[in-house]
């Protein structure tokens, strides 16, 4: 069975501030009213607002549970911690809005994928008592009757979900700020925003898939099974800075597949696999190194038709995977990732292949820091040799580059 756990991605923000009323209830009432909306749905994916009104006595925490009615699963949630077992859910306060006085409201959201429908849950319990929109005396008969309260005269603030705006960390505001004010004076003569082949232009031009090309640089045969291998891990590691994303400022996707559409090689003989699930470029050299058709690809067509490319436009890659046998370190750019061969292979089935993340990394825009350290910052993947996975920092520097570049693409 499938069990999840998911916490709120990002800034803290606290929502449904006691109103200031203390009652001592004789006896604890228990009463609650959820709205559940779905502000926005795309193709297989949401985003919902849960809205929980304490019709009951104060409360100090809250765990509201419900049932999907059609399969739906939770992929990221804010201002609470989620948890998901089949199709039972359990959203539970987050340290700074456990507390819910009676008549206020305290509201977190989520994004959540489906297959065909998504069909809203109608029934919520709150702390094991379902909400009916009453209250009811959950130890025994009040002796007074049970406390009322005003209801709070300016609707409780809400916090608007992560998944609009840009809401870094506090403590990241500075360095993001100098990492960016960076780049603009530094990228493409200072014209940053004049370059059209960063990651993001070739993903959305595509509209959420990315197509490789593996540039075998090797004197080393390859099996179907490695081939496929390379196939999965670049998948995986891709997915790590895609998930990045993920509900992120309007991204639109949920899941970008990596297709491996071509291989080059010196010699035919050396790929060990008859089958044409990829197209096979052999002994086209370029940069000393077999290179992919490149009617086919992205750098040398960046206007995105590819007339000439043998495959068709579906055979088109996007990057390079370059393996180069004896390579020490990476390069990364607009064009794809290079790395050794023998530590690709290496790795095939590493958690997180850092060099590989890191140029891909710079694919998506995002700089190297030789000569320079952003404000409080030490370790983190672009920084080379400092960390060797994703950190906090990489991903809002990558967001930033959402942030500046989303408007081109109309959102
Ligand atoms: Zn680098």
């Amino acid at each position: 069975m499938k069990r999840a756990v998911l916490t709120a991605g990002v800034a803290a923000v606290a929502v449904a501030a006691g109103i200031g009323t203390t009652v001592v209830a004789q006896a604890a009432a228990a009463g609650c009213r959820v709205t559940y909306s779905v502000p926005s749905q795309w193709s297989g994916g949401f985003t919902a607002n849960v809205s929980i009104t304490n019709l009951g006595d104060p409360l100090t925490s809250w765990r509201l549970t419900w049932a999907f009615p059609s399969g739906q699963s939770i992929t990221q949630a804010w201002n609470a911690t989620v948890t998901q077992s089949g199709s039972q859910v359990a959203a539970a306060n987050m340290s700074y809005n456990g507390s819910v006085a009676t008549n206020a409201s305290v509201s977190f959201g989520f994004n959540g994928q489906f297959s065909t429908t998504n069909t809203s849950p109608t029934s919520f319990a709150v702390n094991g008592t379902t909400c009916t929109g009453s209250v009811t005396p959950t130890t025994g008969a009040p002796t007074t009757a049970p406390p009322t309260t005003a209801p709070p005269t300016t609707a409780p603030p809400t916090t608007p979900p992560p998944t609009s705006g840009w809401n870094p960390p506090s403590n990241l505001v500075q360095p993001l700020n100098e990492v960016w004010t960076h780049q603009e004076q530094t990228y493409n003569n200072g014209n940053l925003y004049g370059f059209r082949n960063y990651g993001w232009d070739q993903l959305l031009a595509n509209r959420g898939y990315i197509n490789y090309c593996v540039r075998w640089d090797s004197s080393a045969s390859v099996t179907a099974t490695q081939r496929d291998q390379i196939h999965a891990a670049l998948q995986r590691q891709y997915k790590k800075w895609m998930d990045v994303m993920v509900g992120h400022n309007n991204w639109p996707y949920t899941d970008v597949p990596v297709r491996v559409v071509g291989w080059a090689v010196r010699d035919r003989a050396q790929l060990q696999w008859s089958d044409t699930s990829v197209d096979i470029y052999v002994n086209n050299i370029r940069e000393n190194a077999p290179q992919c058709s490149e009617p086919c690809g992205r750098f040398f067509n960046q206007g995105g038709t590819y007339p000439n490319c043998p495959g068709g436009a579906a055979r088109h890659y996007d990057h390079s995977l370059w393996l180069t046998a004896g390579f020490g370190g990476g390069a990364g750019g607009d064009w794809g990732q290079r790395v050794g061969s023998e530590y690709f292979m290496g790795a095939l089935n590493s958690d997180n292949i850092h060099i590989f993340l890191h140029e891909l990394g710079h694919t998506y825009g995002l700089d190297d820091f030789y000569d320079w350290t952003p404000t409080g910052q030490c370790c983190f993947i672009m920084k080379a040799g400092s960390a060797s996975t994703i950190t906090e920092f990489d991903k809002w520097m990558f967001r930033d580059w959402w942030r500046h570049l989303k408007s081109r693409y109309g959102y």
